[in-house]
């Protein structure tokens, strides 16, 4: 694709570039990409909410279910000023093809809100949360549609989600995933996506060949996912070197006191004035001295203005589509390896499955299950991924859709869409 052309797509357009690309080498039907273009269904909704300061603000919400040929839809909900009708598809194409590849029996879907989470208060969050779930509670259900937590929201808002829900169809905690233990959440779903990260390094450590403790990390946010897996791969021995959140970003050569900074980021409510570290800017994290670089905030940092300044030999996509196809054209031709976010994220909605089948069966595991469950699934999604694009020479993004597609693809053949 020229890069003009690559630097004009919309975040639903870059998604669906990977799709055409894999369409192409699979020698997908012309029936079925057309189908796989659009969503299936897009609810967009007015959400007034009284504010605490007693005048109303209007909000829009969004859902879309892009496809739910493997199984009921199923991904989280965001909420940030982003959050459009064409980033929430985009999502939801990606929740699709995520759920297939780590052979979840589960659509795609993603909610949204353009809200600042960061600028209501927990009463406001609870109304708007409400008053959302009241305006698409007739799309949602444990066998149709079901939500989890995703970039400004939580387990928190799960449970009001969870709540209002059940007041309009009885008590039913399968709805949503990521809510708190006490509500029937499942153990290990807080810390599932870092895990899942984590895991992915370490595997590619392995095939690599170099130890975790000669690997330098830099991390993009420090929110659920990129705390997480500071915490874990620190865990596994790989030193992290830099990390940057909304409020500044540190670095330390040396490695980073992961547990210390917890401590400094549950006072300061940022990684930004650790003291054992060095401040350095947002964007010099992207372009840090270092071996592999996790983004695991905002989508599209990586552009093709700035991947030619990344060092990192390996990008490990924590986050939801942090790569722009012309930012993902210059990393491949500077041979940076990109582990995709479908494969690399997917822990957590993996988790959200096993919270979900606990739900169904009423039936709670205990926390070594769901970590070795877990472990498993992503050593094997990410082996038979490897293989895939060493088999058919592809760039692990690449393998990644065509994995996914064909999954997809053949779901829909058998239930006869087309
Ligand atoms: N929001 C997460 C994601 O993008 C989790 C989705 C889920 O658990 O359904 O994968």
């Amino acid at each position: 694709m020229p890069a003009e052309v690559a630097a004009i797509l919309s975040p639903s357009e870059s998604v669906l570039s990977s799709v055409y690309d894999a369409a192409q080498r699979i020698h997908l039907e012309a029936d079925i990409l057309e189908l796989l273009k659009t969503p299936w269904r897009e609810i967009r909704a007015q959400l007034p909410v009284r504010m605490d300061h007693g005048k109303l603000q209007i909000f829009e919400g969004y859902r879309v279910q892009h496809n739910g040929a493997r199984g009921p839809y199923k991904g989280g909900l965001r909420y940030h000023p982003k959050a459009d009708i064409d980033e929430v598809r985009a999502l939801a194409m990606l929740m699709t093809y995520k759920c297939a590849l780590m052979d979840l029996p589960f659509g795609g879907a993603k909610g949204g809100i353009m809200c600042d989470p960061t600028r209501m208060s927990m009463t406001e969050l609870n109304r708007l949360t409400r008053t959302y779930t009241q305006h698409i509670h007739m799309v949602l259900g444990i066998a149709r549609d079901i939500a989890a937590p995703d970039m400004g929201t939580n387990a928190q808002t799960m449970a009001w989600m969870m709540d209002a829900y059940g007041q309009l169809h009885g008590h039913t905690p399968g709805i949503v995933t990521g809510k708190p233990v006490e509500l029937g959440g499942s153990y290990g779903r807080e810390q599932a996506t870092g895990r899942g990260v984590a895991i992915c390094m370490r595997e590619y450590a392995q095939r690599e060949g170099v130890p975790p403790a000669d690997i330098r990390v830099a991390v993009q946010g420090y929110g659920n996912v990129g705390s997480w897996t500071c915490r874990l791969a620190g865990q596994m021995g790989f030193k992290i070197v830099a990390i940057g959140d909304v409020k500044g970003a540190i670095a330390n050569p040396a490695g980073i006191d992961i547990a210390a900074l917890d401590k400094w980021v549950a006072l300061a409510g940022s990684v930004a004035g650790f003291e054992g570290a060095e401040p350095i800017t947002n964007e010099a994290v992207l372009a840090y001295d270092c071996d592999y670089l996790v983004p695991a905030a905002l989508g599209e940092v990586i552009t093709g203005e700035n991947a030619g300044a990344v060092r990192a030999r390996v990008l490990v996509e924590g986050a939801n589509h942090p790569v722009t196809p012309s930012g993902d054209e210059v990393l491949a031709a500077r041979k940076v390896v990109a582990l995709p976010d479908v494969l690399v994220n997917a822990g957590g909605v993996t988790v959200s499955y096993f919270e979900w089948t606990q739900n169904v069966q009423q039936f709670r595991w205990p926390l070594e299950r769901v970590n070795d469950e877990l472990e498993a699934r992503m050593v094997a999604a990410f082996n038979g991924l490897m293989a895939r694009a060493a088999l058919d020479g592809t760039r692990p993004r690449q393998a990644a859709f065509d994995m996914g597609v064909e999954r997809v693809a053949q779901a829909i053949r058998l239930r006869g869409f087309v």
